[in-house]
């Protein structure tokens, strides 16, 4: 990480400058910020309801820019301690990566890595046996592995970025969203009135954006006449995290067990090396009832349990956490307040993000990280629209993009439930080039390959739009897919010699990144990258120059890096444009870390990983939430002027 950027600081370098006083707020220090104010200010600009994974990421995400007067409300008393989801995808790593904390995910979490199948033993249908094992996530898809980590921690690591950032957010417990009223052309058009869980006193704010994070019973998305529709509470899992002692060998692996009569079992290993949850498939809930009505306790879901583990043991020493988790795949129209005739011209004020749009099975693990993935797409169009760097009808996107995506993922997880519950042997063959142990149900550890890039989160594609380019130069490098998330690959710095993953440059900061990869040739005054260089530092067509406030430093809006594919020794610092070392900061220092080469070991070189074609070399156009908006040539800078003309406000 960079930082005495403006001058020497001592002490953790995480712990953020607390920001100037707004006029709002009472004075902050920065050797005693004070908490967020205890009064919610009577205006704001941005009001997120709901303290879950959805919540918190766009809070962490906002807490980054002060000038941004956030808050989120949460009607519990106090942060989550226990319980609900656990799985964190591949892709919601990436995604911590940028917020500072996938490394500490890592250290603290269960890292999968194999997942094992059981099922009836051919030889005793009364007995489970391991029919086979894949390796969890297919080889090169990240270079972030699938952790499982208590939700509840997941939130602590974000309530650190929002108390370490500038603006010092911190939830308000004990407030919950009783109603709001929008008034479109008012300068804070949501009226919210928040209730004191404690005093029943009911306080109003007035934001200019509401966002509902407030799960699937969510008040916001009834505010604002929205239904989820789909299969409503069709199936009932039991799931308890437990100390237990057991003669089952893979209770160390996620496993899947089908037993022959009893139904079926997932198990996720948790963190610590102890703690396990197991998810029990209850029975099918009939049209309309709920599960509350059938009486459930953790005596009856330890049961089940031991009766499909078996003939192994499970002596179950502590029940942690238990519920019984009911859920089907259900979904809104929309994730903002637009009606349909308006959704193209109109501009919205209220959003819904997570839960509260959309619900799936807990089977693939996706609640959790598709909310977190809502609030990220989120996060940076508010920035940008908050502090002027884009036009608010930015904003529209947000529903457009996410609304698909939660589509797509549910029709995933309708068909994954139903694989989950078929009965052993029952499946057709599945469709997928990867192998699986041959035995009584390959067929199922076959579908659990060929779904693998859904439950890691990298199904997600971007239709063209404003904000993702045509696919019409895509052949310079077909291992960056247009609209998809940006594939990382490891690079060396050129100025440190430092191995990096080139995908970890991105921070949850808005910034848009530019990723030139050069060409085979010296970078000489009239190489490509030269030209590249002298156009954006200097050409009143740049887009840099052109959406870059003057006072800024060259690269807070549109970050330039390059890529080269020579060998780190063979290039000259000196020689680089000055656009790749920018002056940057109170003292006009040096920025020495945009220049990277190809890590030259074997099976480690970004242009062969990729594809990137050596003669031509790219320009890559990098959205702050790590999606690839446009692929380029790079003497195209007439397209790349247009593109970011489509999105940005000129300065
Ligand atoms: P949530 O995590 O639901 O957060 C919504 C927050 O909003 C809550 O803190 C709530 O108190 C608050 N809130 C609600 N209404 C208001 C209001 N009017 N005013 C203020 N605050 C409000 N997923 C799994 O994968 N595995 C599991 O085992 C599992 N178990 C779960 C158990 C429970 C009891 C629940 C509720 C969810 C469970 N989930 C599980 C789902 C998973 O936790 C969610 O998919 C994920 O948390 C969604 O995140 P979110 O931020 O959208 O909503």
């Amino acid at each position: 990480m960079q930082y005495h950027l403006n001058g020497f600081r001592p002490g953790n370098p995480e712990v953020h400058p607390a920001a100037r006083a707004r006029p709002d707020a009472p004075p902050k220090t920065l050797d005693a910020p004070p908490e967020t104010p205890d009064v919610l200010p009577d205006t704001l600009d941005v009001l997120i309801v709901g303290c879950g994974p959805a919540g918190l990421t766009l809070a962490a995400y906002l807490a980054g820019f002060p000038q941004i007067s956030t808050r989120i409300v949460e009607r519990k008393p106090g942060p989550l301690e226990k319980g609900q989801a656990d799985g964190i995808s591949c892709r919601s790593m990436e995604m911590f990566a940028a917020f500072g904390f996938a490394d500490t995910v890592i250290r603290q979490g269960y890292q999968v890595s194999e997942t094992t199948f059981w099922a009836p033993d051919p030889a005793n249908p009364a007995h489970i046996a391991r029919q086979g094992r894949v390796d969890d996530v297919e080889e090169g898809l990240s270079e972030m592995p699938h952790m499982i980590l208590n939700q509840a921690r997941v939130h602590d690591l974000y309530l650190d970025v929002m108390r370490n950032a500038p603006s010092r957010l911190v939830p308000d417990y004990g407030l919950e969203l009783a109603g709001l009223t929008i008034d479109p052309g008012a300068a804070y058009p949501v009226t919210a009135m928040l209730r004191d869980t404690d005093t029943g006193e009911i306080r109003t704010c007035r934001a200019r954006y509401v966002v509902g994070c407030d799960g699937a019973r969510s008040a916001v998305r009834e505010a604002i006449g929205l239904r989820l529709e789909g299969s409503s509470a069709n199936q009932a899992w039991g799931v308890m995290d437990i100390l237990a002692v057991t003669d089952f060998p893979d209770i160390r692996l996620k496993t899947l067990i089908k037993s022959a009569r009893d139904g079926n079992v997932i198990i996720i290993p948790r963190e610590g090396g102890y703690l396990v949850r197991l998810y029990i498939e209850m029975d099918q809930l009939r049209e309309g009832e709920r599960v509350s009505s059938r009486a459930i306790t953790s005596e009856t879901l330890i049961a089940a349990a031991q009766r499909i583990f078996h003939p192994f043991s499970l002596d179950v020493r502590e029940v942690v956490w238990w519920s019984v988790y009911e859920i089907g795949q259900r979904l809104a129209a929309r994730f903002d307040d637009l009606p349909e005739a308006q959704s193209a011209t109109g501009l919205p004020h209220v959003f819904i993000a997570g839960d509260a749009c959309h619900t799936h099975s807990p089977k693939a693990g996706q609640g959790m990280n598709v909310s977190m993935g809502d609030a990220f797409n989120l996060g940076w169009k508010l920035a940008a629209v908050l502090t002027g760097r884009a036009p608010p009808d930015l904003l529209r996107s947000y529903s457009a993009e996410r609304q698909a995506v939660a589509a797509d993922l549910i029709a995933f997880d309708r068909d994954w439930a139903r694989i989950m519950s078929a009965r052993p042997g029952a499946l057709p063959a599945a469709q997928s080039a990867a192998t699986a142990d041959d035995g009584e149900d390959a067929d199922f550890q076959r579908h659990f390959i060929a779904h693998g890039r859904y439950t890691a989160g990298m199904s997600v594609r971007y239709a063209p739009s404003s904000l993702i380019g045509t696919a019409r130069w895509q052949a310079l490098a077909p291992g960056f897919p247009i609209g998809a998330r940006f594939h990382s690959a490891p690079v060396v710095r050129l100025s440190d010699a430092r191995p990096v993953q080139l995908g970890q440059i991105v921070q949850a900061d808005a910034r848009w990144r530019l990723i030139a990869f050069c060409p085979a040739q010296e970078p000489g005054p009239s190489s490509a990258i030269a030209e590249l260089c002298a156009f954006l530092a200097t050409s009143r067509a740049s887009p840099c120059r052109r959406h870059t406030p003057k006072d800024a430093d060259p690269d807070a809006v549109i970050d330039l890096r390059a890529v080269f594919p020579q060998n780190r020794r063979d290039l000259a610092l000196e020689a680089m444009p000055p656009a790749l070392l920018p002056r940057k900061g109170r003292f006009g220092l040096i920025d020495y870390e945009k220049i990277f080469c190809a890590d030259p070991s074997p099976g480690r070189n970004i242009y062969d990983l990729r594809g990137i074609d050596r003669a031509q070399g790219c320009l890559l156009v990098l959205r702050p939430d790590q999606y690839v908006a446009h692929l380029l040539p790079l003497h195209e800078t007439g397209a790349l002027s247009d593109f970011f003309a489509g999105i940005l406000t000129e300065v």
